[in-house]
């Protein structure tokens, strides 16, 4: 017998439109009690396992990603320059995302859901940037694992990363234990997000069966939010990096970058792109060693649509749970959804994991995700599309910055 596997995404696609329809059947027959005894008990355990997860994920992949730091200095200005783009671009579609989802917030479009009995909602703790900043230094590491606290866990890894440098040869073997274990902790992530179809049914057919068929409209308007950030943030971001800075006519950038973009939005995965992205930056131009060296870095730190996504979603989580955020809780959003950003892994999925992490610096209920999570597919295409398109305009910059560069030198 031929057994044909059916791929993840149309797993994922089956399950979506399996969740509504069970969701639409059971709110329509008034036994919306059904899906929260029998389904969402499925749903959560597929959230415990995020949770479970994202201590791992973030402090591993931190500590490994400041030790990759290390070939940086060997590349030097190449290296400052990438990690300096990286990090406005990705401030900047942080901010792109608060806006909209500020404005579709204030325009109503976003929910205050009446969450149901059973349901484990808890408010957020309003806390000011003050507040927020003397908290984020822990002073038991254990405590802040136990209480998966993020902001103190990036602090951690932060230090970590930056001892392990610092003590040279003699911490070699510290920094092998962590490369090992962060293999280790992605191959479960994968594993993880390979369950996802059963999560996207269970909770879909949960939100519709008690939400009812409104919720379908909000998870379109949060879409739309979200893909209207990614649009804006490309036009702007891109266009103008292309032509200020690479000399660049910017609808040739776009249509150069095309096949990696359409290849990001079919596969969500910048890390499966990479060598369309190569060919890509190739064929606009780019230097072939620093394209080496910009979009594997890229598809592993850089991901400015994941930011775009984590605030837009971190809003509409808020609204939901009735939480109103300050504007001091804005800026920790976006310096968190920036470092999660950073920490997300370029596969697919592995930005809602990271959205745990958002949500748990706020204080958000990380159980709000399941609202969301039947859609997560659709935002990460659009994230992974823009993601890449980040990665190869950088790789042009620098190209440029290096050329201009060496040309003075020649002078
Ligand atoms: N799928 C995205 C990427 O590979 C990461 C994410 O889930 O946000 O770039």
């Amino acid at each position: 017998m031929n057994k044909r596997k059916i791929s993840l995404p149309m797993q994922i696609l089956i399950a979506l439109i399996l969740g509504v329809a069970v969701g639409l059947l059971c709110f329509f027959t008034g036994t919306a009690d059904f899906t929260t005894n029998y389904l969402k008990p499925f749903g959560t355990i597929f959230v415990n396992l995020l949770k479970f997860i994202v201590v791992p994920v973030v402090l591993l992949s931190m500590i490994d990603g400041i030790i990759s730091m290390d070939d940086m200095k060997k590349v030097g200005s190449v290296g400052v320059k990438t990690v300096a783009y990286f990090l406005v671009t990705t401030a900047i579609a942080c901010v792109i995302g608060l806006v909209f989802a500020n404005i579709f917030n204030s325009a109503g479009l976003f929910p205050t859901l009446s969450l149901e009995e059973g349901a484990v909602w808890e408010k957020a703790t309003s806390a000011n940037f003050m507040d927020t900043l003397v908290g984020i230094f822990p002073s038991n590491m254990w405590d802040a694992f136990v209480k998966a606290n993020m902001l103190q866990v990036i602090v951690i890894a932060l230090f970590f990363g930056g001892a392990i440098l610092a003590a040279g040869e003699k911490g070699r073997l510290c920094r092998d234990i962590v490369s090992s274990f962060n293999e280790v902790i992605s191959r479960l992530m994968e594993f993880i997000i390979s369950l996802s179809p059963i999560g996207v049914f269970t909770m879909m057919a949960w939100v519709v069966a008690t939400q009812g068929a409104e919720i379908l409209g909000h998870l379109a308007l949060v879409l739309l939010c979200a893909y209207l950030g990614y649009i804006v943030h490309a036009v702007l971001v891109y266009s103008l990096s292309a032509q200020v800075f690479a000399g660049m006519n910017p609808i040739r950038f776009f249509k150069g970058a095309a096949a990696a973009m359409i290849f990001a939005f079919t596969s969500t995965s910048s890390a499966a792109t990479l060598p369309v992205s190569k060919e890509c930056a190739a064929e606009l131009g780019a230097d072939d060693d620093i394209s080496a060296f910009v979009l594997p870095l890229g598809s592993t730190i850089n991901m400015d649509g994941t930011a775009i996504y984590q605030c837009v979603a971190t809003v509409f989580l808020a609204t939901c749970a009735g939480v109103h955020l300050t504007m001091g809780q804005m800026v920790t959003i976006v310096v968190t959804a920036t470092l999660a950003s950073i920490g997300t892994a370029g596969v697919s999925g592995a930005g809602m994991i990271m959205l745990a992490m958002v949500l748990t610096a706020m204080g958000i209920d990380v159980n709000l995700i399941m609202i969301i999570y039947g859609v997560d597919r659709l935002f990460d295409m659009g994230r992974t599309c823009l993601n890449v398109t980040g990665d190869i305009s950088c790789a042009l910059c620098v190209s440029k910055w290096e050329q201009d560069k060496a040309k003075k030198n020649a002078k």
